[in-house]
């Protein structure tokens, strides 16, 4: 099968920049959570004050774009990291969620589409 995500590259990547800098001692659980949280509002901050329309169209801004592009790497490096310290399997814990979701959230067995919102598009 498959692996929907495979980290393994990203992973020494990261190991091998924080080693050299001593950073290991400050990666841990705790610290690593509350800096995904810090990005993860970082990536947020983006999209703020945009409309739905205006977020659809955010990658069209070269300089937004770039923004967004670190942002997202940012995220990934400290999920990628915390997942790493606590030794969990970001492959098999998303295929375990998505299993899990369709559980929960069955396919509906006649035609269906969402309500469109005000500011949808
Ligand atoms: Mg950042």
């Amino acid at each position: 099968m498959n692996r929907l995500i495979d980290t393994t590259g990203l992973q020494s990547a990261i190991e091998d920049f924080a080693r050299p800098r001593n950073w290991d001692q400050f990666h841990s659980p705790k610290n690593l959570a509350m800096a995904l949280t810090g990005e993860v509002g970082e990536l947020v901050e983006i999209f703020q004050w945009l409309t739905e329309a205006q977020s659809r169209e955010a990658m069209a801004d070269p300089a937004r774009a770039v923004h967004i592009h670190e942002e997202l790497a940012d995220v990934t490096i400290y999920l990628v990291r915390l997942a790493s310290v606590l030794g969990v399997d970001l492959d098999a814990a998303v295929r375990d969620k998505l299993a899990k979701n369709a559980q929960k959230y069955p396919p509906p067995s006649v035609s269906f589409t969402y309500p469109q919102r005000e500011g949808n598009t």
